[in-house]
């Protein structure tokens, strides 16, 4: 069962729900203050991780061992 990220359209507050595919919105209400107007986030897993990957993606562009000595 995929799990879709909310974000309600009334206090901004994100939230995560597990849905059937193909569901909708529909019953789904935010968790923090009750509100039915949700917005479904695309691609919950590109939000989780942060800014801060650009650093780990240098490093498995280099296959070489040599370029791992730097990282630790
Ligand atoms: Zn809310």
């Amino acid at each position: 069962m995929p799990l879709y990220e909310y974000r309600c359209e009334t206090c901004a507050h994100r939230f995560e729900v597990l849905q059937r595919l193909g569901d909708d919105a529909e019953g789904i209400a935010c968790p923090r203050c009750g509100e039915t107007r949700v917005a479904r986030q695309l691609s919950t897993f590109a939000a989780r991780g942060g800014a801060s990957s650009g650093q780990s993606f240098a490093g498995a562009d280099c296959g070489r061992p040599a370029c791992g000595t730097g990282f630790t």
